[in-house]
């Protein structure tokens, strides 16, 4: 088979189903197939920054020949970011060598399906894509919680900055991308890591008597959230094209302003959507490491 082009993907406008042309299937350990699709609704997770797990769902081909059972609809276990290198090899995962985006790569959302099937006639048929709208929702809001959380953080940080440092869209230090080590949304919240070590006190952070304000920081952040969600404002995902490596940005119209930060992921359509925000700190005991813990209710 002809190796695929970079997957366009629907995901970003908030699609979870659409209509498709198999491009190709690869035969993975245990049974499994890797269906790529022209055109995708499904999120792949993201191999260089993991923080939103993939989509599941179904396949769904229609009566057709040269599909196994003539008509058949297969549960999408997992759905991964995939890439062909310049020597025409395919790669999944974490073992894709280079950097999501790379320009001499073509990148793939991979279905990934139980199936005995020859892959070879799968590819041409015609399929229908359906994500699982519910865990799709709950990922949402677990990743719009994430980047209202960001926002609210540096702002509360924003008077421990000794020194002038990239900011955010509202023009406080900008912490959360600074201090970042590991974002991961699921079903229930998302878990964002911050290191406080050398390199930030470097760039002018000030951890002095963090573990102290704690408390009175979850309040300022868990009282800006609050009034974030009572204003529903809208989110977009702005994206450069429909290419799975186009360059997208979050944007909210807060009341303060029009936020944006980059992303890859998908969100709820306006705040309203969320019934509260609820934000936790804690802090490791050496004090290097903040870890919070955003928790959306869906209305
Ligand atoms: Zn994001």
């Amino acid at each position: 088979m002809p190796h695929p082009t970079t997957t366009l993907v629907t995901f970003p406008g908030g699609a979870t189903e659409g209509g498709s042309t198999v491009v190709a299937a690869y035969p993975l350990p245990d049974g499994v197939l890797g269906v790529v699709t022209e055109t995708t609704p499904f999120h792949p997770l993201d191999h260089s920054w993991p923080d939103q797990p993939g989509d599941t769902g179904a396949l769904e081909f229609s009566a057709a020949a040269g599909v196994e059972g003539g008509g058949a609809r297969y549960p999408v276990s997992d759905c991964l970011t995939g890439g062909i290198g310049p020597d025409g090899g395919f790669e999944l995962g974490a073992d894709i060598p280079v950097r999501r985006g790379d320009a001499s790569w073509a990148w793939l959302a991979v279905h990934l399906i139980e199936s005995a099937a020859d892959p070879e006639p799968l590819v041409g048929q015609a399929v229908v894509l359906r994500v699982d709208r519910e865990r799709r929702a709950a990922l949402c809001a677990s990743h719009t919680g994430c980047h209202l959380f960001a926002l609210a953080l540096n702002e509360a940080l924003a008077d421990r900055w000794r020194r002038q440092a990239r900011t955010d869209s509202f023009g406080s230090p900008d912490f959360d991308a600074l201090a970042m080590e590991g974002s991961r949304m699921d079903l229930h919240a998302s878990t964002d890591r911050y290191r406080i070590g050398k390199s930030l006190r470097k760039k002018g952070f000030d951890p002095d008597g963090l573990r102290e304000a704690l408390p009175d920081l979850a309040a300022r952040v868990n009282a800006r959230l609050a009034g974030w969600i009572a204003a529903d404002a809208q989110v977009r995902i702005d994206a450069s094209g429909p290419e799975l490596t186009a360059r997208r940005r979050w944007v909210c119209e807060l009341p303060e302003g029009t936020a944006s930060i980059d992303c890859g992921g998908t969100h709820v359509p306006r705040l309203g959507v969320l019934a509260s925000l609820t934000t936790s700190l804690s802090l490791s005991e050496d004090g290097t490491e903040l870890v919070a813990v955003t928790v959306p209710k869906r209305g």
